[in-house]
């Protein structure tokens, strides 16, 4: 499964997170070994614990919702953080970040779907806040970040990945027209990693595809 998904992502430039949450560094080894150096994980303790046990060369990317008091655990190597949901976030972010020398990547997380209430910023409160995050000099504004509602209704999915296609591209353009960096659209699970790369997505965050169901 991995080569094969992997191959096809490569041939279109997207890239491939792998979601290794809840399980063992075997797993994570297995795919280590074949290649695979994106790994993603949602709870600060697990992902550091992993960081610490298995290769350095392994890019880590948090994309679970982020309590500001474990900003600092990350913060030496966390190679982006995609769930950025708040101003109060960003300036944490940045502190931790310039307290290791460094600039953190980041994606704004974005609300898509229906259910996930609990995360993601709402368009209208990031156009508030976002002036005041590209100011912030330690962190590195990278893309967005959506999470689908869990459904098997491909049109629902559908219309989410539109959106947050569109937010991409008003973003864009009404503020990172100099920007390299503003480029990635992460969007797309196992369920709909097909429908999100049709759709636009440059990264894709996988988990139960590659490693079973949790
Ligand atoms: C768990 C998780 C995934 C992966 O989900 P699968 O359906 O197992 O591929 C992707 N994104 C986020 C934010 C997650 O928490």
């Amino acid at each position: 499964m991995y080569s094969s998904l992997k191959q096809t992502l490569d041939s279109q430039a997207v890239t491939l997170v792998a979601v290794s949450k809840t399980k063992p560094h075997s797993a994570l080894m297995e795919l280590y070994d074949k290649g695979q150096r994106v790994f993603g994980e949602n709870r600060v303790q697990e992902l550091v614990e992993k960081q610490e046990a298995l290769p350095k060369d392994i890019e880590w990317h948090m994309i679970g919702a982020l309590q500001k008091n474990k900003v600092k655990y990350l913060a030496p190597f966390v190679t982006m953080i995609q769930s950025l949901d708040s101003l109060a976030l960003a300036r944490i972010i940045n502190k931790e970040a310039a307290k290791n020398e460094r600039t953190i990547p980041v994606l704004l997380q974005i609300k898509i779907g229906t259910e996930d209430s609990k995360s993601g910023y709402s368009i209208d409160l990031l156009k508030t806040e976002l002036p005041e995050i590209m100011t912030l000099g330690n962190i590195n504004i990278c893309g967005v970040m959506g999470i689908g509602t869990f459904t098997h209704d491909e049109e629902v999915t559908l219309m989410e990945f539109r959106t947050l296609k569109s937010y991409f591209s008003e973003l864009k353009e009404s503020a990172f027209t100099e920007s390299e960096n503003f480029k990635e659209i992460s969007m797309g699970m196992s369920g709909d990693y097909q429908l999100a790369i049709e759709e636009g997505s440059t990264m894709v965050r996988i988990g139960s595809l590659l490693f079973g169901s949790r």
